[in-house]
C-alpha cells in the first residue's frame, strides 16, 4: 500500500496538532506535494543542505523537521541566498518537507516531554498555559517535573549532560539548595526563569541564556541549566523517527545522524 505525503501529514498532526501552534509560527507542508508517494521519511531538527543530501542519500523523499524551513513570506527563489538554494534543491530532487513547530513543543510525546524524560523528571505537569478549555484542561509550553531524589545543582547538571546529546553546558549554581523540582523549555525559554521561580522550581533548564538572564537567575535564588539550543532540541528527531515507524510501519524511516550544533568550544 502506499503511503502518501498527506498521510504522514495526518500522522504528525495526531501527534502535534496545528491549532496547538503559537500565532507567529509557520508549521505544516513547507513544500511539496500532498498526494506524491513517499519512499522515505528523514527526521531532523534543522533542514540543512546537509540534511537534503542525506535524505537524498537513504532514498528519502520527505523530510520532517522541528525548525520550520520557511518563516517569512518571500518574494524570490534564488540560487544566492540560503533558503533558495535549499526550496530549489528540494523542488529539484522532488523532497517534501513538514514541519512541526511550537505544536510540537507544546504537544504531549513532543519536545519537551522528550527533553523531561531524557534528564530524569517524572509527574510532569504544565508550565507556561498556552490554552486552556472550559473544562480546565490545559495546553503548556515546556513542562515541571520532579527528580525521584533531590540532588545538588552539580550532580543534576551532570545527569543532564549526560542525557543530551551535548559534551558542555553552562549553569548558574544559585547556592546550596537541593534540586527536586525542575521547570524546562526546549531551545530557547530564558523568557520564563521568573515564572519557573514563582512556581517553587529549584532549577530551570532551558536553552539560549545570555548573561542577564543569568544574573536574574541567581538574584532569584533558582539554579539555571542553560544546555543549549540544540542539545535540548535534537532529541526530538529521533523521538519523531521513532513514532513514524511506529504509525506508519510501511514506510522506510531514517533520523538524522549527522547533524551537529553549530557552536563548537575550545
Ligand atoms: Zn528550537
Amino acid at each position: 500500500m502506499s503511503i502518501l505525503v498527506e498521510d504522514v501529514m495526518r500522522a504528525m498532526e495526531h501527534l502535534a496538532p496545528l491549532p496547538l501552534a503559537e500565532e507567529w509560527d509557520n508549521p505544516g507542508l513547507q513544500v511539496g506535494d500532498p498526494v506524491a508517494e513517499v519512499r522515505g521519511i528523514l527526521t531532523c531538527l534543522d533542514v540543512s543542505e546537509a540534511a537534503i543530501a542525506e535524505a537524498e542519500q537513504v532514498g528519502a523523499n520527505l523530510i520532517v523537521s522541528h525548525h520550520p524551513l520557511i518563516f517569512h513570506a518571500q518574494k524570490s527563489v534564488r540560487a544566492d541566498n540560503p533558503l533558495g538554494r535549499m526550496m530549489l534543491q528540494l523542488i529539484g530532487k522532488g523532497i517534501a518537507v513538514y514541519s512541526a513547530h511550537t505544536n510540537l513543543d507544546i504537544a504531549v510525546g513532543g519536545v519537551n516531554d522528550v527533553l523531561a524524560e531524557a534528564v530524569g523528571l517524572r509527574k510532569l505537569s504544565a508550565f507556561v498555559i498556552t490554552q486552556q478549555d472550559e473544562n480546565g484542561h490545559v495546553e503548556s509550553l515546556g513542562r515541571v517535573g520532579t527528580l525521584p531524589a533531590p540532588m545538588t545543582i552539580q550532580d543534576f547538571a551532570a545527569q543532564v549532560r549526560a542525557g543530551l546529546p551535548c559534551d558542555h553546558l553552562r549553569y548558574v549554581d544559585a547556592g546550596p539548595r537541593p534540586v527536586r523540582k525542575v521547570a524546562l523549555c526546549s531551545g530557547s525559554g530564558a523568557e520564563f526563569i521568573e515564572r519557573a521561580a514563582r512556581l517553587g522550581a529549584d532549577c530551570y533548564l532551558t536553552g539560549d541564556v545570555r548573561y542577564h538572564d543569568a544574573q536574574h537567575a541567581a538574584a532569584l535564588g533558582i539554579h539555571l541549566i542553560d544546555a543549549g539550543h540544540f542539545a535540548t532540541e535534537y532529541p526530538i528527531a529521533h523521538a519523531l523517527a521513532e513514532y513514524l515507524h511506529q504509525e506508519l510501519p510501511d514506510v522506510r524511516v531514517y533520523e538524522d545522524k549527522v547533524a551537529r550544533d553549530f557552536f563548537q568550544t575550545l
